[in-house]
């Protein structure tokens, strides 16, 4: 169990990385002569160019968006926060970025990707240009809203650490809440854009508080971009290796790993037996749960195997350094736990009341237990099949035999 939360965290690695070389990149910067600095004050702008071509390109339109966010932020901070926060102006935009973008960097985790250049993407630009017309909305007629610089930096918290922070507290307080939910959302999600926008909030929330520096903003706005731009290469990565419907590792995944598998191993080939009537009978969608299912039960193998999706219902373990004999037990393990798993469908007809519905055994609610079986060939690597992809032919030959012989069995 401490285990898979562990590997879990693994998807904050590397947002979490980039920060702590932001944050050791500091003193350098604060080295570097008029010259270099003047070249330096570019480089945020050149991260988010190149992030937002990335994420065009592959229609990433939320961090295509927040990019656009953070350009206009650091721009923002060049043209009216050089000299302080000092006057109308200044205070209205110090204060606008350190509301808006926290909250759109939370909002924008949460909405579902849509592209860049569609409808939505469109309405959501509309939804941005609007936030940044109201502030100019509120900068040109500042008579009337004379009171909002103080309202947005009073102090409702008086505790040590937090009474000194630059950042305002309602600003505070939405950061927070971003950090946590779309902490919580990545981690379940196991999604590299949710934890590179994680990311950019904390990168986005350092720079609004160590504004009075010039280095800070600088640095941090930089990291925050980059962090998202490695965020859509990663996703992008994740999509080409990685089998959507069931998470497992895809064929292309598999293939790599067979270059380098080294001279002993078991491969083992599994496909659902009459898969094709079973999704003829229950459709589509239920076809599609037991596939994860399966794909679940497989990816529990033991003694160090690797399960991958090699297509449709068919998948593909992998055994490194096993001989035939070893890895057997474990493969009939998968296929026994797979053939006594009762999936539950629900019924349609269940009691309105939930609590009439516990009391309820599943039979009686009108739910239907449906259950699957496979078929497994297995191969090992010999003098006689020295390449993995003979291996994966004999284990495909091997399938074909425990299909003839009735199904739901493993044969070598
Ligand atoms: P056998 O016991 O010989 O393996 O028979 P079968 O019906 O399982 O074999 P066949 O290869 O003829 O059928 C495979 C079926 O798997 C056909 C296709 O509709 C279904 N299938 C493939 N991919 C998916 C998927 O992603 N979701 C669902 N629901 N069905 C899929
Ligand atoms: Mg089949
Ligand atoms: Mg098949």
């Amino acid at each position: 169990m401490k285990v898979t939360v562990l590997k879990k965290l693994t998807i904050f690695a590397l947002p979490a990385m980039l920060l702590v070389a932001a944050y050791l990149s500091l003193p350098h910067i604060a080295a570097l002569s008029p010259a270099q600095r003047e070249l330096a004050l570019f480089s945020p702008y050149l991260v988010v160019v190149v992030g937002m071509s990335l994420s065009f390109a592959f229609g990433r339109g939320r961090v295509f968006f927040i990019l656009l966010l953070q350009g206009i932020f650091y721009w923002s901070f060049r043209t009216y926060l050089q000299n302080g926060i000092n006057g109308f102006a200044p205070q209205v935009v110090f204060q606008s970025l350190c509301l808006l973008l926290p909250l759109n960097i939370t909002l924008f985790s949460f909405i579902r990707e849509r592209g860049v250049m569609t409808v939505s993407g469109r309405m959501r630009f509309i939804f941005l240009a609007l936030q940044a017309a109201m502030v100019a909305w509120i900068i040109r007629y500042q008579h009337d809203y004379s009171d909002l610089p103080l309202f947005l930096s009073a102090k409702f918290l008086h505790f040590p650490f937090i009474s000194d922070l630059t950042l305002p507290q309602p600003a505070l307080l939405l950061i927070v809440a971003g950090i946590l939910l779309i902490f919580i959302r990545a981690f379940t999600r196991q999604s590299p854009i949710d934890s590179g926008l994680l990311g950019s909030l904390v990168a986005v929330a350092v720079a609004c508080n160590w504004l009075a520096s010039t280095d800070v903003p600088l640095v941090f706005i930089s990291a925050a971009a980059l962090i998202l731009s490695v965020s859509v290469l990663q996703d992008s990565h994740n999509m080409a290796y990685r089998d959507d419907l069931t998470g497992l590792p895809s064929r292309r995944a598999l293939n790599e790993q067979m270059l380098g598998v080294g001279r002993q191993y078991v491969i083992a080939m599994l496909d659902v037996d009459h898969f094709k009537s079973f999704n003829d009978s229950y459709g589509h969608d239920v076809g599609d749960q037991v596939l994860k299912m399966v794909a679940k039960k497989m990816a529990a193998v033991k003694g160090g195997g690797k399960a991958y999706r090699y297509g449709g219902e068919e998948f593909t373990i992998l055994m490194p350094r096993k001989k035939m004999a070893e890895a057997i037990p474990f493969l009939e393990e998968v296929r026994k736990n797979i053939a006594t798993y009762q999936l539950v469908l629900r019924g349609n007809d269940r009691p309105k009341e939930a609590k009439e519905g516990k009391k309820l055994r599943a039979s009686e609610r009108g739910d239907k237990s449906v259950s699957v079986t496979i078929s497994i060939g297995v191969a090992e690597s010999s003098d006689s099949l020295r390449s993995a992809e003979e291996v994966l032919k004999a284990a495909d030959k091997a399938l074909y035999r425990a299909k003839s012989k009735g199904r739901n069995q493993l044969s070598k």
